[in-house]
């Protein structure tokens, strides 16, 4: 079933991990903290420390730290609670090995925030929530990639009234053979 966390009982003393994705314009933030208060809930419930006193863990945030949309909501919310925080921000300057020719020229790396959901989802989390707007590629990849890695995921969809899909951007790859 999608979506349930099952924690293997040896790591009770292993920090939980929420990771989050989602869209940057992403503006609903009841959605968020309601989903974060229920995971939170889920992998921390209360107990009674030495002193007989009501207590509870508290998880670790994993975000891709983008300045605005589901990403910041999160992150405010885990701060104001307490929660670890884990930030990874994409580095937009940075091309590798895996980008296209075509990129040699470009300032900002198109594919830099597809590498970093990838690197996020390959340090392992017990739930993924993904808030997702009108289908928003970046999100809509990392939820992939988390629930292929076996990672519960949590969908939240917002669609825009009167919203038109997103146009695929098509390219034309020009190769040396089509030259010839
Ligand atoms: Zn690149």
């Amino acid at each position: 079933m999608p979506g349930v966390i099952t924690r293997d009982p040896s790591a009770a003393l292993i920090t939980p991990r929420v990771l989050i994705t989602g869209s940057r314009d992403w503006l609903d933030a009841d959605v968020i903290h309601a989903a974060l208060k229920q995971v939170w809930a889920e992998l921390c419930p209360p107990y009674r420390d030495d002193h007989g006193v009501y207590t509870r863990a508290v998880p670790t945030l994993v975000e891709g730290a983008c300045p605005t949309g589901a990403d910041l909501i999160a992150y405010t919310f885990a701060c104001r609670a307490g929660w670890g925080t884990e930030r990874h921000p994409a580095d937009w300057r940075l091309h590798d090995v895996t980008c296209p020719r075509w990129h040699a020229n470009e300032m900002r790396c198109h594919r830099a925030g597809y590498r970093r959901n990838a690197a996020m989802v390959k340090l392992g989390a017990d739930i993924c929530l993904a808030f997702i707007k009108d289908a928003s590629p970046g999100a809509t990849h990392t939820a992939t990639l988390a629930a292929r890695a076996g990672i519960p995921v949590r969908r939240f969809t917002y669609t825009t009234p009167g919203a038109v899909p997103r146009p695929r951007r098509v390219r034309q790859t020009i190769t040396r053979e089509s030259n010839r």
